[in-house]
C-alpha cells in the first residue's frame, strides 16, 4: 500500500515524468540511472549581501535522464529517500562536485563556501566523515568550506553515532547548515547540540515580504531568533529587487535566489565567474 502512495505521491508533483508508469520499479529505475551516472550537480550561487560577490554555491542534483531530459529533484529525492538510494546518490554526486571544482581553483576566491544536500540518513553513518575528508583532500587546505546542509523537516535525534559524527565533522572544518529554517521544530537547544553554523531561511518565509504586514512580521521573528543565537543566516529564494533590500537592511548575511543566478551546470558557473571576475 505504502508503494501506492508513493506512486501517487510521485504522479502528483510530476509535470511531464511519470517515472512509475514508465518502469517496473521505481527502485530499479533508480538503481539504473545511479549505475549509468545519470545524477548530476548543477550549482547556485549564494551572494555576499553587502558586496554583491558570490560567496559560494549550493549544489543541486538533477537527473539527466536519457529520454526525459532533465528531471527536478522534487521528482526523484523523496523516491530515492524510501529506495534507500540517496546515500550512494549523494556519495556519486560529491565526487562529480569534486571533479568539477579541483581543477579550477584558480577561478575561485580561497575560502568559497560549496555545500551539499545531505539527508537524515545520511548522518547515521559514520562513512560521511570519510566521504567529507576525501573531498576536502582534493582541495589546497581553507581554499574550499564544505557545508552539509540537513532539512529541518527531518530532525536528526542525537545518537553515540551522530555525536560522534558531527564531532569528527567539525574535527575536519565542515560547517553545518539548518536548510528550510522555519519550516520544521527545531529548538534552541537543538541547534546548539548540532553546533550549527548557518541558518537557511526557507523560501516561503522570503516571499512573505511581499505580502502584507501580519506574514511580514512571522519573517521578522525568525530573522530576531537567529539574529540572536548569532547564528549567519542565508535567505533562500531571493527573487525581487524589495526583498533583497528588505533582508540586507536586516542583516541577513547571505542570499540566494533567482534574482542573482538560476541552478546551472559547472560549464556556465565557470563561464560567470570568468565574466564576473570580482564574483
Ligand atoms: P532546497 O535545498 O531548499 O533548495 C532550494 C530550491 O529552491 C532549489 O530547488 C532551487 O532551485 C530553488 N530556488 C532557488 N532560488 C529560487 C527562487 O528564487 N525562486 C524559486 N521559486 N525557487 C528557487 P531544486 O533544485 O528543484 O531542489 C528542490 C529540493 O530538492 C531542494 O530544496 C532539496 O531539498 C532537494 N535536493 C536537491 N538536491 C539534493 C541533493 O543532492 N540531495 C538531497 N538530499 N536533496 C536535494
Ligand atoms: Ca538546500
Ligand atoms: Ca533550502
Ligand atoms: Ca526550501
Amino acid at each position: 500500500q505504502w508503494l501506492l502512495f508513493v506512486i501517487l505521491g510521485a504522479l502528483a508533483g510530476a509535470g511531464t515524468y511519470r517515472l512509475s508508469l514508465r518502469s517496473a520499479s521505481p527502485g530499479t529505475e533508480l538503481k539504473r540511472a545511479l549505475e549509468a551516472g545519470e545524477f548530476v550537480p548543477y550549482y547556485q550561487p549564494v551572494v555576499d549581501a553587502q558586496h554583491g560577490c558570490w560567496h559560494g554555491v549550493e549544489t543541486l542534483m538533477r537527473w539527466q535522464h536519457p529520454t526525459e531530459g532533465l528531471v527536478s529533484p522534487d521528482q526523484f529525492i523523496p523516491l530515492a529517500e524510501r529506495f534507500d538510494l540517496i546515500v550512494p546518490m549523494t556519495r556519486q554526486l560529491m565526487r562529480r562536485v569534486r571533479e568539477d571544482f579541483a581543477g579550477r581553483l584558480e577561478q575561485l576566491p580561497a575560502g568559497f563556501h560549496l555545500s551539499i544536500n545531505v539527508t537524515a540518513a545520511h548522518c547515521q553513518d559514520l562513512h560521511l566523515v570519510d566521504e567529507c575528508r576525501e573531498f576536502l583532500e582534493a582541495f589546497p587546505v581553507g581554499h574550499i568550506v564544505l557545508v552539509l546542509e540537513l532539512t529541518e523537516r527531518q530532525m536528526i535525534t542525537s545518537t553515540a553515532v551522530t555525536d560522534q559524527l558531527f564531532a569528527k565533522l567539525r574535527d575536519l572544518g565542515v560547517r553545518i547548515a539548518i536548510d528550510d529554517f522555519g519550516t520544521g521544530h527545531s529548538s534552541l537547544a537543538y541547534l546548539r547540540e548540532f553546533r550549527v553554523d548557518f541558518l537557511k531561511i526557507d523560501r516561503s518565509f522570503i516571499s512573505m515580504i511581499d505580502s502584507h504586514a501580519l506574514s511580514r512580521h512571522l519573517l521578522d521573528n525568525i530573522l530576531d531568533l537567529a539574529m540572536r543565537l548569532q547564528l549567519a543566516l542565508v535567505a533562500e529564494g531571493v527573487e525581487s529587487l524589495e526583498q533583497r533590500r528588505y533582508l540586507s537592511q536586516r542583516g541577513v548575511r547571505y542570499l540566494q535566489g533567482y534574482l542573482f543566478a538560476l541552478p546551472m551546470p559547472a560549464e556556465a558557473l565557470f563561464t560567470a565567474l570568468q565574466v564576473a571576475p570580482d564574483h
